[in-house]
């Protein structure tokens, strides 16, 4: 197989068709997998064109180590990743804790950049898989809508229906979807409940050039000449992110929810929303709301936050379909995981595929990714409900950052290498679903014995004021 210059080398083909559903940072990352690993790929995508909203989100080590096995993403990667400083705020934007970089060694402010928290503007650096996808020649078939999964495991075939009636197939059908996937409906055999946590957010990323024309913004957040900065304003009744660069601006106020939200990336809104809102929080600063009224009306979304129960099965009965990023899994922001987690669920399907190496045997590897997978993903889903609550915690004194922060940077999440992982433990899981062999997951906490859980049970203890029992080595 010839591979264009400055792309990774193909392994050879396996022959296996992957149709993938959904061009988000899962779907494009599991496209750009799926061909490195020697599949063949296509990619449909609903919208009629690429969409550029969206902020920021934090890409964990995990994934960055994968994605710069691309040669041109690595160099892509060190122009757009930043590594902010972040320090905490009280609500009325008073500083409590000096700007330090958050790091994965938990040392005292390590400057070593492949130990630091590292975030991304979402429309970069979802622009970044895309143009590694067209330089291997892969293009996104636009104005897509997946309306239906089907499998017919006698052909060895999955597929999806779309809006127009049109109907396309696959050996291995990827939703990649997002949260609210058809999918469920085959794999799960019923659609997964989503339930309001009773937060919403607005937020938004602009140009910082349009924020400094205001003399008091300017002031209060100077132009930033190099180097990313956050500030994170907490308190029972919501948090305010502040996050910039030098070029651009950033902000997210969470709140209590007043139903006017949706759980959609296109929901915009006006400002003046969110000026109503803050009109009632005490002390709330004039600066905070000059901020506020300067953003552009079409950048600005008003984003529902739900919650799922983690869903353990990914990959319809016949094995033909399988979830992938938020289809199979939703975060809460806290968690700071939803995009890392997507990427690592590419690499790792992508992996096992290239290991079953046919068509006949492609339905195994969906189940063995899935089952490598699924534990890790639902120890960080909770997580995310445990750090949700530390942040409404903000910090106390003597703290540099909220005691549940330590767990989101844990060697055991940053420490995977979802590749070798796959490599090195196919044959055992394998052997696990087809004979009953016992098989342990070493891609979790260390010692903690998993167990099912759900957010009714997690929510009851946090409400009685209990601790979460986390068994093993979390931190
Ligand atoms: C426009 C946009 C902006 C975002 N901005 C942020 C952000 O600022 N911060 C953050 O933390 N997260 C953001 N996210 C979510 C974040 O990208 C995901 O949580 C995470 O990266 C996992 O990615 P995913 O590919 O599973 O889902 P997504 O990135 O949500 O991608 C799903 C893709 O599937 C497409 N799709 C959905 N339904 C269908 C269908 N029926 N047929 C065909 N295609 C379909 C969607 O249009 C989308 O392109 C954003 C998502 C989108 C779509």
């Amino acid at each position: 197989m010839t591979v264009p210059d400055n792309c990774p080398p193909r392994y050879p083909s396996t022959g296996i068709s992957v149709l993938i559903v959904g061009a988000g940072v899962a779907g494009l990352m599991a496209a750009l997998e799926c061909w490195r690993n020697g599949h063949d790929v296509r990619v449909i995508e609903r919208t009629p064109e690429q969409v550029t909203t969206g902020d920021s989100f934090t890409i964990g080590p995990s994934a960055i180590r994968a994605l710069c096995r691309w040669p041109q993403m690595a160099a892509e990667n060190e122009k757009i990743a930043s590594t902010p400083t972040v320090s905490f705020h009280t609500m009325t934007g008073n500083q409590v804790t000096a700007p330090k970089h958050l790091n994965y060694t938990q040392e005292s402010d390590s400057k070593n950049m492949s130990k630091l928290v590292i975030r991304h503007w979402r429309p970069q650096f979802h622009d970044m898989l895309l143009k590694q996808l067209l330089a291997i020649g892969v293009t996104v078939e636009y104005g897509h809508r997946a309306v239906e999964y089907f499998e017919d495991g006698p052909t060895g075939r999955g597929g999806v229906v779309l809006e127009d009636g049109i109907r396309m197939e696959a050996d291995v059908v990827v939703a990649a979807d997002g949260v609210g996937s058809h999918s469920t409906g085959v794999t799960m055999g019923r659609e997964v409940r989503a339930r309001p946590t009773g937060e919403a957010l607005y937020r938004t990323a602009f140009p910082a050039e349009l924020a400094m024309a205001d003399p008091m913004v300017r002031e209060r957040f100077p132009p930033l000449e190099d180097g990313a900065h956050i500030e994170l304003w907490n308190s029972q009744l919501g948090h305010f992110f502040i996050g910039r660069t030098g070029e651009t601006m950033s902000w997210v106020l969470t709140h209590k929810n007043n139903d006017t939200a949706t759980e959609s990336w296109s929901h915009e809104t006006d400002p003046e929303e969110v000026l109503k809102l803050t009109a009632t929080f005490p002390d709330w600063p004039e600066v905070a709301d000059r901020l506020i009224r300067l953003t552009p009306k079409d950048r600005l979304l008003h984003f529902r936050l739900m919650w799922r129960d983690p869903q353990p099965c990914w990959v319809s009965p016949a094995g033909r379909i399988v979830q992938i990023g938020d289809a199979a899994h939703t975060y809460v922001p806290a968690s700071g995981n939803g995009a890392t987690q997507g990427l690592e669920d590419a690499i790792s399907l992508a992996t096992c595929l290239r290991i079953a190496g046919e068509t006949e045997q492609a339905p195994w590897a969906l189940r063995v990714h899935n089952k490598l997978r699924f534990v890790r993903v639902s120890c960080l889903q909770k997580l995310g409900l445990i750090n949700q609550n530390g942040y409404s915690r903000g910090v106390e004194k003597g703290e540099s950052q909220p005691k549940t922060l330590r767990y989101m940077t844990a060697p055991w999440i940053w420490k995977h290498d979802p590749e070798p992982y796959a490599e090195e433990n196919y044959g055992k899981v394998l052997e696990h679903l087809q004979r009953g062999t016992p098989f342990q997951d070493t891609n979790i906490p260390p010692g903690h014995v998993y167990r099912d859980w759900s957010i009714d049970e997690i929510l009851a203890l946090q409400e009685r004021g209990e601790e979460v029992v986390l068994d093993g080595e979390w931190v």
